[in-house]
Formats: C-alpha cells, structure tokens, sequence
C-alpha cells in the first residue's frame, strides 16, 4: 500500500504539536502515513489547495490565518457534519479524486473534551442541557464552541469579546440557527458577574497563551459548582494557564484545551480514514505525545 500523507497548513507553525501526535498514532499503530507540516503564505494558498490531490496529500488541517480563507477553493463543505457549513470555517480537509471537502471538528472535539472527562471522572457524559455557560471571546473557537453548545441543547449563552460587535454579531448567528439557546452579548467586562449564576465558564479567548496574561474574569465569580474549560493549550511555559490555575486554587473543576486539540485530532482521523477508529486508543497515544514534549493535560 502507498503511504499516505497529511498536513497542517498555517502561516506560523513553529508551535504546533499536530505533526507530534498525529505520527505518534501512526507510528503505533503501524499505518503507513506521515503528517507533514506546510507553512504557506497566502497567495501560496490556492495552488497549495489546487495540486494537493496530485501531490499525493491525504488530507489537511488548517489552522490560523487560513480557516476561513480555504473555503473558495474547496469543491464543497460537508453537508451531513454540517459544523464548516454553520461555523463558516474548516480545519480539516478530505482530498479525493478532484475533490477537497472542507470539514470543522473544533466543536465537537470540544464537545468530546468535556465528555471524556466527564466520563473518567463520573462515568456519565456531560449534561449541557439546563446549564447556563459564559463563553470568553467570539473569534474563531468561540464560533466553534458557542455552535456545538447550542446543538447540546445549552439552556443559557453568555458571550464576552473584548470587541462587543464580534459578541453581538456571534449572538446574531447563534440565535438565527438555535433560539431556544437565548445567547446573549455582553458588553462590558463587569457583566461577567453572571458567572455566578452559571455552570459552565469556557475560555476561547488568547489570554493564557502568554505566561504574564492576567485574568479575564474577577476570580471572587469563580464559584464551587462552575466547571471551567480553558481552549488555550499552551500555556506560554507556566504549568497551567492562568484561568486554570486560579480555577483549581479553588477547587473547581477545571481543564485546559490540550483535551480539546487531542478530541478534533481523532475526529479529523476519522474523516480522513472513513473507518471506525480506536479512540480511546488514539487518544492515550496522543496524550503520550505530548507528555513526552513536556506537557500533560490539565
Ligand atoms: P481568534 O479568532 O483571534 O479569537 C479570539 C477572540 O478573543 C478575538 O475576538 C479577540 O478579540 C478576543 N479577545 C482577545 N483578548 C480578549 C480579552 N482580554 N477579553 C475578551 N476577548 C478577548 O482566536 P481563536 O482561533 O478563536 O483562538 C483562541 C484560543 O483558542 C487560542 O489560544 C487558540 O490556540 C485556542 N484554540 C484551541 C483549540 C484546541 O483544540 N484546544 C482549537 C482552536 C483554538 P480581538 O480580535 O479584538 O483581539
């Protein structure tokens, strides 16, 4: 059999840990594929996107600044994972024969996250319905995020971006697709007192990616019975992001997106290879992976 390969396409790549668990895997589990990663300007893009099938490319990844941009040059966005299509952005690409399908897997890989845990730590799945979450920032994850808990059936939405339009325009968005999930824009940083009211507290904000990064949130809203999840998964070379840490000082429940990066890696597996796939399996290699660089999941 051909080897296969795959690939993470970006402008700034330095960082990633795509190519480190997605080899793992393959290494492991003795599948004849490599993960390459290809740093392209923009105007590299569509010819990149346009010899991928003769190049012999598998599928992709995409990451900043090109989530959005890939999109004009697919043959079409995955109707039956409709997630690109609502999202308005891919992560990941299926090429076949004359064919680039365009797919987005953070939202559920988030989704995922939050169950994983969920089960490990309670053997159940997480139970978005009847909670109310507080989503910090209304970029391109917080799309992602704010889409998947609506579709889990989430009783109540607050988004906070530091830019109010992108919370109000995100808002608009949600509440076209899904009313019954009630998002709502905050406009000012003291409105985040509602976290005291709410479950769920998730961060898809760049705050703690930055070792100095401060808090977003007043940490007296930090309550016992709020669950955090913080999107960021590098956290600048402190142990833990800054929200996890002042999370867990306070004995919540608190997660950083490593769990995340790892969930909407196997769901890309999954689209490229079309098969069922050993996820539980796949998802300890991963972890070893990065555990072998120097970072855990938190
Ligand atoms: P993005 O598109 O740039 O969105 C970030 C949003 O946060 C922007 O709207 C930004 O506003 C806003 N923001 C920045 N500082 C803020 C503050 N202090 N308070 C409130 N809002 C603030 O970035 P992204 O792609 O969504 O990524 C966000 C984070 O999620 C990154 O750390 C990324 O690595 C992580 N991520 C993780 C995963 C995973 O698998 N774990 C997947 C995707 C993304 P401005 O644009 O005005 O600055």
């Amino acid at each position: 059999m051909k080897q296969m390969t795959f690939g993470l396409i970006g402008a700034s790549l330095k960082h990633s840990f795509s190519s480190d668990i997605h080899n793992a895997v393959f290494k492991k589990l003795g599948i004849k594929a490599q993960y390459k990663i290809f740093e392209l300007e923009n105007k590299q893009l569509k010819s990149f996107l346009s010899s991928a099938f003769a190049n012999s490319i598998n599928g992709l990844n995409v990451t900043i600044p090109y989530k959005e941009k890939v999109i004009p040059f697919l043959t079409r966005l995955d109707a039956n994972t409709p997630s690109a299509l609502t999202v308005g952005a891919v992560n990941t690409i299926k090429v076949e024969e004359k064919q680039l399908i365009g797919y987005n897997t953070d939202g559920a890989g988030f989704i995922n996250a939050l169950n994983r845990i969920e089960r490990k730590e309670r053997a159940k799945p997480f139970d978005f319905r009847h909670k109310v979450c507080v989503l910090l920032g209304a970029g391109g994850a917080a799309k992602a995020v704010g889409f998947a808990l609506a579709t889990e059936g989430i009783a109540g939405l607050h988004i906070y971006d530091i830019d109010y339009r992108k919370s109000e325009d995100l808002v608009a968005e949600i509440k076209s697709k899904f009313p019954k999930s009630a998002p709502i824009a905050l406009k000012q940083r003291s409105e985040l007192e509602v976290i005291r009211d709410s479950q769920i507290l998730v961060n898809a904000t760049p705050i703690g990616m930055k070792a100095q990064d401060q808090l977003i949130v007043n940490e007296d809203f930090l309550h016992e019975n709020l669950f955090v999840f913080d999107c960021v998964y590098n956290p600048g070379g402190r142990r833990m992001t800054v929200l996890v840490e002042a999370a867990r000082k306070k004995g919540l429940r608190a997660f950083d997106g490593l769990w995340m990066l790892i969930c909407q890696a196997i769901r890309s597996q999954k689209i490229w290879f079309g098969r069922a796939i050993l996820e539980d399996e796949i998802f300890d290699i991963m972890a070893g992976a990065l555990n072998e660089k120097g970072y855990s999941l938190c």
